[in-house]
């Protein structure tokens, strides 16, 4: 059986090396190419878009695949939307991997907004320094939020040097620990946090620094799924892929 996974996080990864262990299963592991040394699985990879759904189709076919297992970040609703149509198209089974999304707790101030403009919006006015824990892609977005003190954290150091002209920036990979998150916040006076529902232990750290120093918390709700199946758990996707198989 000829497995790809659409991958580009850490439970993507490890699905795929999980995947790779399984009998008879070859599975080669798809990154869109935008991280600086990303972390890759022990199996077969490949690196960059297909040219969109019907590129994606093309190469379903060339390949001669038997299955997708689209395990991109929540946020990555283009190449989700692309895989489920690509693979309607050549009639591939797929499935989406998908960590369940944290839920607020008693004592964390979150408010929910729809998108990125809708957080940009709920930051009009704000005094305090907003902390931008939501990747690179959309931050040039908040330069709509006229006069708003900002903290932006990078993976790596921007090419062009940033894309916010008020805001402090620091680089750092992590793994970020609460601790490490609570002095950050505090250091550098942050009263607003912005951050995407990613879900998982990884980066809840900085929820919990927020919830422990009152910080407002303004959480962007994740986009809506294409149709299909999904599953949160490790052990059930590869449950998914032994029956196909
Ligand atoms: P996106 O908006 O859904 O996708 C943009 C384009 O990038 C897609 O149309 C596709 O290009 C290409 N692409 C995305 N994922 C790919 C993959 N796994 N393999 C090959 N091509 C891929 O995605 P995004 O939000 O820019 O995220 C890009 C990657 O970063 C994803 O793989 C995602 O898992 C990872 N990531 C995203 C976030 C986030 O917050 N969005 C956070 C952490 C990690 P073509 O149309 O040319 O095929």
């Amino acid at each position: 059986m000829k497995l790809l996974i659409l991958g580009g996080t850490k439970d993507a990864v490890d699905l795929a090396e999980g995947a790779a262990g399984l009998p008879g299963v070859q599975v080669i592991y798809s990154l869109a190419g935008v991280t600086q040394n990303p972390n890759l699985p022990n199996c077969g990879v490949r690196q960059g878009g297909f040219g969109g759904a019907a590129g994606l189709q093309d190469y379903l076919n060339a390949e001669t695949f038997d299955a997708v297992i689209d395990a991109t970040h929540p946020y990555a609703a283009q190449i989700a939307r692309n895989a489920s149509e690509a693979c309607a198209a050549v009639n591939l089974p797929r499935l989406k991997f998908l960590r369940p999304p944290w839920t607020s707790q008693i004592g964390e101030k979150w408010e929910a907004v729809a998108d990125i403009p809708a957080a940009v919006a709920a930051l009009a006015g704000e005094e305090k320094r907003v902390f931008l824990a939501i990747g690179v892609k959309e931050l040039a977005t908040f330069e709509q939020a006229a006069g708003v003190p900002f903290l932006v954290r990078y993976i790596h150091p921007p090419k062009d040097g940033g894309s916010l002209t008020n805001a402090e920036v620091i680089v750092d990979r992590g793994p970020y620990t609460v601790d490490g998150e609570r002095e950050l916040m505090a250091k550098h006076d942050v009263g607003v946090l912005v951050s995407k529902n990613s879900g998982g232990d990884g980066a809840s750290a900085k929820l919990i620094a927020a919830r422990e120093l009152g910080v407002r918390v303004i959480m962007v709700d994740r986009p809506a799924l294409p149709a299909g199946e999904v599953i949160g758990r490790q052990s059930d996707a590869l449950t998914w892929i032994r029956e196909l198989n």
